[in-house]
Order: C-alpha cells, then sequence, then structure tokens
C-alpha cells in the first residue's frame, strides 16, 4: 500500500494546480491500495467518493498547495471513519464493571483478557477474569495461565464437573466479583472457527445475563475480507460496543480496521500487537490513519505547516504583492510565521526524499530569521513600508541600533528582493520557497 501511495502523492507534490484528471488519477491510486490493503469493496468506493468530490471542491482549487490538500483530506477522511477521536472504555458507575469478549475462535480473546486485566492493573484497578470459555478442554487452563502472568484474579469452574453452562459461570462470575469487591469483570467467552449459529446464541444468552458495560468484539487485523461478513454477524448476534483490533505486529496495514470501523460503526478501542501482556495499546485513529497512508511524517509535517503558516495571512500577502505594496514590515510578519513552524532543520528532515536536499538543510541557519528581524525592527516605520528610501546613512543607522554592519543591513534588502520575487510566485499560484532554501 505504503510504496504506491507515496509514489502518488509525490507526484501530486510537484504539482502547483489539481486538474480533474490528476485527482481522477489519484483517486484511482488510493482505491487500487485500499483494496490492496483488504479494505472491503462497499467501504473503498464510499471511501474513494467522498475524497474525489472533496479534492474537485474550491476548497482544494484555492488552497496554496492543492497538492497538499489532497493529502490532507484523505488522512481526514480515514481518521473519521475510524471514529475520529480515541474512545475509552467506559466504566460502570457501580462496580463492577463487566467487560465481555467475543469473537471467532483464535481471534486472541484470552490472550486479550490477560493483557487488559494488567493493563487495567496498572491503572490502580483490580480486574477479575472469568473463564466462560467451556468448549475447548484447555480453555479454562489457558486463562488460569495467562491470569496468573497477568497477576489477575480468576473465576473458573471446577474442573471435571463434565461440561459446565457458560452462561452460569459468567453469571456466577460476576457476583463473585461483586462479592470480593473486584472493580472489572472481563468475561472471556468461546469461539469457533467460523460464525456459527449455536455460538452466536450462547454469546446473547450471556450478554443477556449479565447485562455488561463493554462488549468488545476482538478480531485478527490479518482477517482480510473476511473482516466485513464476521464483524456484521457479531454485531447482529452479539452487538458488541466496541472493537479490539489484534495481531496488529503482523503485516496486516489495517484494512480490517477501516472495514470494521466503516461498516458497524463502533470504535475501535484497543490495538493488541503482540504476543506478550504488555503488548496492549489504546487505538488511536489518526495513528491507523497515518499506518494505512504510511507517509512517514509528512503528515504531521503538514500540520505543522498548515497551524504556523496561516493560508489567509499568505494570500493577503500575495495580493499586496500583486499590487507592488509588499513592505518589510509584510517580510517580518512572514519571518515570524516560518519560526511559528518550528525548528526548520527537523520539518524538513521529517519530509521524505530530502536527501539531495541535506546540503542546503545543514546550510540552513534558523539564528538567521532572528538576525532579520533585529535589522528590520531597527528601521522606521517608514523605511519599512518603502525599502527604496533606505540610502547609506539610513543603512548605517540601522546597522548600528542593531549592532550589525552595513554589509548585514545590505543582505537583507538584497534578501527582502529575492522574498519578494519569491512572493509573486505564490501569487501567480505556485509553490513558494523557504528564504535560504531550495524549493520544499
Ligand atoms: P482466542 O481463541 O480468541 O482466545 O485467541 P487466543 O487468545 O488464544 O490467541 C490465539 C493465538 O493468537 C495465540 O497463539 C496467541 O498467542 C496469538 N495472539 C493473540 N493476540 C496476538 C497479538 O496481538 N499478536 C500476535 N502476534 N499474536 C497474538
Ligand atoms: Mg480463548
Amino acid at each position: 500500500l505504503s510504496d504506491r501511495l507515496t509514489e502518488t502523492f509525490r507526484n501530486l507534490r510537484t504539482k502547483g494546480k489539481l486538474t480533474p484528471a490528476d485527482v481522477d488519477g489519484t483517486v484511482r491510486e488510493i482505491r487500487r491500495a485500499l483494496l490492496d490493503a483488504d479494505v472491503a469493496l462497499p467501504v473503498v468506493k464510499e471511501f474513494t467518493a467522498k475524497v474525489r468530490e472533496r479534492a474537485l471542491s474550491d476548497e482544494v482549487n484555492k488552497a496554496l498547495n492543492p497538492a497538499q490538500q489532497v493529502v490532507q483530506i484523505v488522512n481526514e477522511e480515514l481518521i473519521a471513519i475510524l471514529g475520529g477521536q480515541q474512545r475509552r472504555l467506559q466504566f460502570a458507575k457501580n462496580p463492577p464493571t463487566v467487560i465481555m469478549l467475543a469473537g471467532l475462535q483464535g481471534s486472541g480473546k484470552t490472550t486479550f483478557a490477560g493483557k487488559l486485566a494488567k493493563m487495567l492493573e496498572s491503572d490502580g484497578h483490580t480486574p477479575m477474569l472469568v473463564a466462560a470459555d467451556l468448549q475447548r478442554p484447555n480453555a479454562v487452563n489457558q486463562l488460569q495461565v495467562v491470569a496468573e502472568r497477568a497477576g489477575a484474579a480468576i473465576y473458573a469452574p471446577e474442573p471435571g464437573n463434565g461440561v459446565g453452562d457458560p452462561v452460569k459461570v459468567a453469571r456466577d462470575g460476576v457476583e463473585a466479583a461483586r462479592r470480593q469487591q473486584y472493580d472489572t469483570v472481563i468475561i472471556d467467552t468461546a469461539g469457533r472457527l467460523g460464525v456459527d449459529a449455536e455460538l452466536m446464541k450462547q454469546a446473547a444468552d450471556i450478554r443477556r445475563a449479565v447485562d455488561p458495560d463493554e462488549v468488545l468484539f476482538v478480531i485478527d487485523a490479518m482477517i482480510g475480507q473476511d473482516a466485513v461478513n464476521t464483524a456484521k454477524a457479531f454485531q447482529e448476534g452479539v452487538d458488541f460496543t466496541g472493537v479490539v483490533l489484534s495481531k496488529l505486529d503482523g503485516d496486516a496495514r489495517g484494512g480490517a480496521a477501516l472495514s470494521v470501523a466503516s461498516i458497524t460503526g463502533r470504535p475501535i478501542i484497543f490495538a493488541s500487537t503482540g504476543e506478550n501482556l504488555d503488548d496492549l495499546e489504546p487505538f488511536h485513529p489518526d495513528r491507523m490513519a497515518s499506518r494505512i497512508l504510511d507517509l512517514g511524517d509528512i503528515l504531521t509535517l503538514i500540520e505543522q505547516a498548515q497551524q504556523a503558516f496561516d493560508e489567509a495571512e499568505a494570500l493577503k500577502v500575495a495580493e499586496k504583492l500583486a499590487t507592488e505594496t509588499f513592505t518589510l514590515e509584510d517580510f517580518l510578519d512572514q519571518m515570524q510565521q516560518f519560526k511559528k513552524m518550528g525548528s526548520m532543520k527537523k520539518m524538513l528532515s521529517m519530509l521524505p526524499g530530502t536527501g539531495q536536499m541535506k546540503q542546503q538543510i545543514d546550510n540552513f541557519d534558523e539564528r538567521e530569521i532572528d538576525r532579520t528581524e533585529a535589522i528590520i525592527r531597527s528601521m522606521t516605520p517608514s523605511e519599512r513600508r518603502n525599502p527604496k528610501i533606505l540610502n547609506g546613512s539610513r543603512r548605517l543607522r540601522i546597522a548600528r541600533g542593531c549592532g550589525m554592519t552595513v554589509t548585514d543591513v545590505n543582505q537583507l534588502v538584497q534578501r527582502f528582493d529575492q522574498a519578494a520575487k519569491m512572493m509573486k510566485t505564490v501569487a501567480r499560484g505556485g509553490v513558494p520557497n523557504i528564504p535560504g532554501m531550495g524549493p520544499v
């Protein structure tokens, strides 16, 4: 997924304006990339339609850099599908909080039960695991091992009593937790290799019996196209309040995440990323979007640039240039905008493919901006507005005022002229350069 998209976006980045053909080409690539990542077809269709519509809208055409806008749109739409905000586990007002797990066999329920217990404990909770998977002979024992490793309490049926009733075990488990004042109960349940009616009924019965605060559907991120049918079946059969994406440590690109979130509308709450009990993280929609896009830190970069370099401001400057009223005061404003972007070197190092620019990056001196600022500040307002009046004696006075040499002042005026030219490019819809750098 990543390489192709990166390539597409790189092509986009070199363009000033986007034509409808550009947008269509990009949307085609995004579509192919998502299908490669095993995102379900209806989800892909809906997603690309939305991106296309927004990419062709005024929002993009008026933007300073349309290519970045498209990347931004793709990112935003991905995050939106993935639930927007991070969703936290919901705790009951009156403990114990009851959390029930559901999912196919091998999806990672039992492992997750241990991971969650451990995470809750480190947050100061007192979880108790309940072994309500009585389907497989070894299941209770497996949960016992996990509980021990997590250092958590466990409620399990007495061994050797034949096949027990998982609904009763679940109900008794919650009762035991309440009596012994554990504040959370995690109910592990049985799964089958495929969706089946009996299993679904059992899960629904358990749900009805214990009235959980959360029902978490655990799904293997590597499941691919089957994610949709499995998720739908569990939503209809048991219904769930949240999703746990397991085995994200594999080479799954997160296609299942997109499909499940989009089709069920349920938030993904946790990401399980390994076989160890510590391999559990709260799910962050924005991080998953980046993982799906896999554009390195480019999205972070765009964000930073957008926050700092207010586009409306830039357009105002461009307008001034068109009417030749760009002044040193505007230049100073602009410098401050660039400064707000934070460390330029760090910013540039986040861009993919900046290898050739390394020399320029190393040569860039951020203190240059400070010096520039000092010089402009020691000019009179009329000098700032009209640099043409800067004769020799004025330059000398300015140099003294800021503790620099006349040569420094001369260089600044020269750079101002260059910047004015650069801003003219912007006014014509081109991509701006950053002073002291080549094109970014
Ligand atoms: P259950 O049948 O749903 O209870 O699934 P299990 O918890 O028994 O997990 C099935 C297998 O997947 C076990 O071998 C686990 O070690 C493994 N597993 C579970 N979660 C993860 C994970 O996040 N990453 C990896 N790599 N393996 C996992
Ligand atoms: Mg299990």
